[in-house]
């Protein structure tokens, strides 16, 4: 291999991190918890204006959260958009619930407001409603929130808004994840900012997020001696880690142009092509181009997704196909699923692009040359 390797969303510091960590480690806060933590919390409510947060150790440890203080236990049904990250999932096997999956929309591709309402419905005529939903904002873009947020608010279903790949997407005007009763966010490496691992748990609801803080330090009540009256996890994040967020933090703005101006190079060079598409832009709101994914219609453009990813990987340029639907998981085999088609063809024909905010011109470039070459 010549060429260095490209990444699909590598981690990209600012230069402000190593100062704000120096800090911690000058004043020795370095365990858990700490004046980066409190910081990083309020910087994030700012930035999102939620009204109260919950800095953790991953996005997952905050939907874990999230659906313990929404009651979700054993037997309950929690619906979820089956076009995701497994780890929108998980966390609902962990309380022993089952999930439901609902297929995406082709104007956002996240969960189909339609079958989500009518999957409401139902379930409320046969008395038998899901404790919560869960609802993903995808790649960057949020979900029609509006039907969803007021199915979910008629039927008295706690919704939970997983926005762990939309931190810096609008909709209408406010940040997704902040119209649930909990929001979570994630600071993995690959995320628009990261904190290396991390998480955000958020809510308008003081008395959840102090909750919640309780829970993630193992569930320790206000005494001199260790005294526990419910069951407690470690998932609280780092002050050295909150000091690297707080650095990211401030840059979010910068990258979510940046990515932006990546589609903008990819679109301008690939649209024209016969059978090449572009993830949409819905209508409400902004998408911060997280990641760049186009479609494929192997037909029309003479190569199917697969061809066009191996040739990327044969030129050192990571590519991923669209998630694989939670419905098709064999971890998940067996669980309710309503629709399901629109996520299908989306995994078939999807490719993720490189999309880091330190991609070069000619970086870009080297990735339109490989697809335009696999054109019939
Ligand atoms: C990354 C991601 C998560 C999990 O976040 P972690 O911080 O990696 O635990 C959850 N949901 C979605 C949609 C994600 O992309």
């Amino acid at each position: 291999m010549t060429s260095s390797r490209l990444y699909l969303s590598p981690p990209h510091m600012s230069g402000r991190e190593l100062g704000l960590i120096q800090e911690a480690f000058a004043t020795n806060w370095i365990a858990p918890l700490g004046p980066h933590v409190d910081a990083f919390e309020q910087e994030f409510c700012t930035c999102t204006g939620a009204r109260h947060a919950a800095a953790v150790s991953s996005g997952t440890a905050a939907l874990h959260l999230a659906l313990i203080l929404s009651d979700v236990g054993p037997g309950d049904e929690v619906l979820v958009s089956t076009l995701t990250f497994s780890a929108s999932v998980n966390p609902i096997l962990y309380q022993g619930a089952r999930p439901v999956f609902v297929d995406s929309e082709a104007l956002s591709w996240n969960a189909d407001p339609d079958l989500f309402v009518d999957a409401l419905e139902t379930r409320a005529r046969r008395g038998r409603l899901p404790k919560a939903a869960v609802l993903v904002h995808l790649y960057g873009q949020s979900a029609q929130v509006a039907p969803i947020q007021a199915a979910c608010e008629r039927y008295g279903v706690h919704l939970i808004e997983d926005a762990a790949e939309a931190l810096g997407a609008t909709y209408q005007g406010r940040a997704p994840g902040t119209f649930g009763r909990f929001g979570i966010y994630s600071f993995n490496g690959n995320k628009i900012i990261t904190t290396s691992g991390g998480g955000m748990l958020v809510s308008d609801d003081a008395g959840l997020i102090q909750h919640a803080r309780k829970l993630a330090t193992q569930a320790r009540e206000l005494a001199p001696h260790y005294e526990h009256t419910e069951v407690g996890y470690n998932y609280r994040m780092s002050n050295v880690l909150a000091a690297i967020g707080r650095g990211q933090l401030a840059v979010l703005e910068e990258r979510v142009l940046a990515r932006r101006r990546n589609f903008e190079c990819y679109r301008q060079a690939l649209a024209d092509l016969p059978g090449i598409g572009f993830m949409p832009e819905a209508p409400w709101g902004r998408h911060t181009r997280w990641l760049t994914v186009i479609t494929i219609d192997a037909e029309r453009f003479g190569a199917d997704r697969e061809t066009v990813r191996l040739a990327l990987e044969a030129e050192n340029i990571e590519a991923r196909p669209v998630w694989k639907p939670m419905h098709l998981q064999p971890v998940f085999a067996g669980y309710e699923h309503l629709g399901g088609a629109v996520a299908e063809q989306l995994f078939r024909d999807g490719l993720c692009l490189p999309s880091g905010s330190s991609l070069t011109a000619a970086d870009l470039q080297r990735v339109v040359n490989v697809i335009v070459g696999q054109r019939r």
